[in-house]
């Protein structure tokens, strides 16, 4: 038995914002949101204006931080348990559509602990007292679709990735015109984060057909518009803005690998963001895996019209188009490069090559990995050297 999830509702397009105008049959919102930016385009206001047409009653949830925390997510179901509202809208980057996620849990659920969730699939219903909008502002974590909700424990700095299908959105909003506003480093890391997301995606245990489909498709746009999209062009920069979409929807169901295995640990140690750990990390991870997997690897070189005969070369290729595109953005292909010093690496190598083996993204990797392969695709990925795996 397999499952697809992915909301009721998507709608794509300038100004699709305004489809909230639309949602009639709700009485109440309130919209959760992060620092300043969605303020000072003016889409935080805008999602308020199109909630007060529809006639429903508003209250602004705003400050939610990068990482967010449990204390944060707990601060926000408090106030949704005052106003009692019966939509909730997510507005910004990953993280305050994460946070609103694990909130509405709260909210619906006021008797559980953060223990009581951490495990996967083990949320009970929602929706019993509201449903949930997401509009993302940034092109990558693709949350607005996903099943999942990544929280940190303010006391441990432990992450505890949320996973259930009940924290799937009900309807995403895909405006363009806000990922027009991301500056240019945060478009190339969230644009690799996304190809990874497609990527894992496609190779992963739990792959199916209409994952497959979203992921081999979500590759091609993001492989052919990320670079314009960079560059500023509003065009790609829509393109890509779908193409995340289409490959969170492939994530969220066939789920990820060891790249997000290892850039969970390494982001959290050396303070990089999570799409540049991808980006360092994928080509080293294509050559691991395709030990075990090279068919399917061979499989998107030839979608995207890469040289070669044989499945070998177009791994080869594959590995060398990823290299080449991080140029392209300015992307530095090691952690050595990206400022991480030998003697701080040396210090938690094994540490992170141990933690990286027992992240849950490492159970639908297509081949396995000890303690050592981990060492040693993180020995590749800190230096930027290839070897035979
Ligand atoms: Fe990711």
């Amino acid at each position: 038995m397999s499952r697809f999830t992915i909301p009721r509702d998507i709608f794509i397009g300038n100004g699709a914002i305004d489809e909230l105008s639309k949602l009639t049959q709700y009485k109440k919102a309130i919209i959760v949101t992060g620092g300043h930016s969605m303020r000072k385009g003016g889409f935080l206001q805008k999602a308020e204006d199109a909630c007060k047409k529809a006639g429903m009653e508003t209250k602004l949830f705003e400050g939610v931080m990068p990482d967010p925390t449990i204390e944060c997510v707990l601060d926000g179901a408090k106030a949704m348990q005052e106003f009692e509202p019966d939509l909730i809208v997510a507005i910004g980057g990953g993280s305050p559509l994460d946070a609103a996620k694990a909130m509405w849990v709260f909210y619906e659920h006021p008797e559980l602990t953060f223990q009581d969730i951490i495990d996967p699939f083990s949320i009970p219903r929602l929706r019993t007292k509201a449903d949930f909008v997401a509009i993302p502002s940034t092109s990558g974590t693709a949350s607005e679709v996903t099943a999942f909700s990544v929280i940190t424990d303010e006391k441990t700095k432990v992450k505890y990735p949320l996973a259930d299908y009940e924290i799937t959105p009900d309807i995403a909003i895909l405006d363009m015109d806000i990922p027009l506003t991301m500056p240019v480093s945060l478009t190339a890391d969230t644009g690799m984060d996304a190809l990874t997301h497609a990527i894992e995606a496609y190779v992963a245990s739990n792959h199916s057909y209409i994952s497959d489909a979203l992921a081999i498709h979500a590759i091609q746009i993001i492989y052919e518009s990320l670079f314009a999209s960079v560059q500023g062009n509003a065009e790609a920069r829509a393109r890509i803005h779908i193409a995340q979409c289409m490959a969170g929807m492939a994530f969220s169901n066939a789920l990820l690998g060891i790249c997000h295995s290892l850039a969970h640990k390494t982001g959290a140690q050396f303070d990089i963001p999570h799409g540049r750990c991808n980006a360092i990390l994928l080509p080293y991870v294509i050559e691991f895996n395709a030990v075990s997997e090279r068919e399917r690897y061979a499989n998107i070189g030839r979608s995207l019209g890469l040289p070669g005969q044989t499945d070998r070369q177009q791994v080869n290729s594959l590995v060398e188009a990823v290299e080449k595109l991080n140029r392209q953005l300015g992307i530095k292909q090691s952690y050595k490069e990206n400022g991480v010093s030998e003697a701080d690496y040396m210090k938690v190598a094994d540490f992170i090559a141990k933690e990286a083996v027992a992240d849950p993204c490492t159970a639908s990797n297509p081949r396995e990995t000890s303690v050592e392969d981990m060492r040693k695709i993180l020995d590749c990925a800190f230096f930027g050297k290839d070897v035979e795996f």
